[in-house]
Parts: C-alpha cells; structure tokens; sequence
C-alpha cells in the first residue's frame, strides 16, 4: 500500500547512495542530482518496498497491541478503557476498527499495518473509547481531545481511501 505522499530531493554532494526515510506521513526520497527520470522512478520504487519490508518487520504482534492500548489508555483514558482482548483481523475491510464492549474486545483491520504509528495510536484510542462512550456524540469526541494527531490521522485515513479509489497507475518499471 502506498498512500502518502512521497518527496523527491536531489542533492549535487550525493553521488551514487540513494537513501529514504518517513518524516509523518510523509516519504523522503534523498536521490543524487544527475539520474535520469526513469532511474529516479526506479529508485523511488525500490525504496518504497524496503521502507515497507522494514516496517512490516516492526508489525506489532497481539500481544504488544495490548501493550499499547494499555499505555494509550493510561495516557488519555485515565486508564479507564480496560480491554480484554485486542487483536488484528484479516477480514474487516469497510472499517479500520471495531469494538464490542461487553466482551472488552477489540478488532484492528490489518490493513493498518505499515502505517504511521501514530496513525494505529489513533484507531486503538478511538476503539478504547468506544468501550467507555458508544456513538459519535460530543462525549465521545471529548474522550479524544486529548490525543494531539486525531485531525491528522483522521486525514491520512481519508487519504488512503480516497487513494483506493483512484486509478491505478502502472507500475515503474526498467524498460
Ligand atoms: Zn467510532
């Protein structure tokens, strides 16, 4: 999945290391200055899927997902929010995540996985809330005043689903 927005720089001083990293939502591309269009293109290509590998790599386990909702209820839930369990699911592709409160549970869909961190903080406060306030009601909302990157999360989610509904472009590729 490649949703955000990636940033292109050329540097004179770099010669021949090409190097990438995230900076938010994000990509920064750090390429030598003379490499023709379709070099640059490759390059952009294959950094983007080892940036990707790397943070598949960091994936959170179950287990470290209920490590974090336990640290993310603490720091904006007054630790209230106590789920039983919280796991990723394969199946749940119209919602980022679901809840239900009488069992404690909480589902994150997979397709958050290699997303910003602060993006995935986001979905599980906003499912740990639910397990306190149900509804989108100012109540809810107030639960959430707290974590500073709602609005900027809420936007890269649009992104990534507005970006699905765009044409797929082809594939860069070495002619
Ligand atoms: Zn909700």
């Amino acid at each position: 999945m490649q949703a955000s927005a990636v940033e292109i720089r050329r540097s004179s001083r770099r010669r021949r290391t090409v190097s990438a990293y995230r900076d938010g939502d994000r990509t920064i591309v750090l390429l030598p200055a003379r490499m023709s269009e379709a070099e640059e293109q490759r390059w952009v290509g294959v950094m983007l899927d080892k940036l990707a590998a790397q943070e598949s790599k960091r994936m959170l386990g179950d287990a470290e997902l209920s490590a974090r909702a336990k640290v993310l209820s603490g720091q904006y839930l007054e630790g209230r929010a106590k789920p039983k369990t919280v796991r990723w699911v394969t199946n749940q592709n119209t919602r980022w995540g679901s809840c239900t409160p009488a069992e404690g549970s909480i589902r994150l869909s997979h397709r958050l996985q290699g997303m910003p961190e602060y993006v995935l903080d986001y979905v599980l406060l906003h499912e740990l809330a639910h397990l306190l306030v149900p509804g989108h009601g100012p109540r809810f909302w107030r639960l959430l005043e707290a974590y500073p990157r709602t609005e900027r999360a809420q936007g890269y989610l649009e992104g990534v689903v507005a970006a699905s509904r765009l044409p797929h472009l082809p594939e860069a590729r070495d002619e």
